[in-house]
């Protein structure tokens, strides 16, 4: 973590900058509030990047990729990992079923 105030790399959990001073507490928990919002956010995301992913494989695809480019959110990114295998194995299944 870095100081909001200078900039200073400082160890986690520290609660003042060792050096400017400034209390760190307050910010950490603003930040930590910002990235619940951005979870949030993903949750629509997340719910029809499986659902299309089942039904229309190639937009399931596309949010898949979305998702896993959200840098902001390890879960979103965890989940656009399966949304895409969800995907391709629905995918490879048509493209099988389309064989016979
Ligand atoms: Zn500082």
């Amino acid at each position: 973590m870095f100081c909001p105030s200078c900039g200073e790399e400082l160890p986690e959990g520290t609660k003042f900058c060792k050096n400017c001073g400034k209390e760190i507490s307050n910010i950490q928990t603003s930040n930590a509030v910002q990235t619940q919002g951005a979870e949030n956010d993903h949750k629509i995301a997340i719910i029809a990047g499986y659902i299309l992913a089942i039904l229309i494989p190639l937009i399931g695809l596309i949010i898949g990729i979305y998702l896993y480019t959200r840098k902001d959110s390890e879960n979103a990114q965890k989940h656009a990992k399966y949304i895409i295998l969800v995907a391709a194995i629905v995918w490879f299944i048509s493209f099988m079923l389309m064989m016979n």
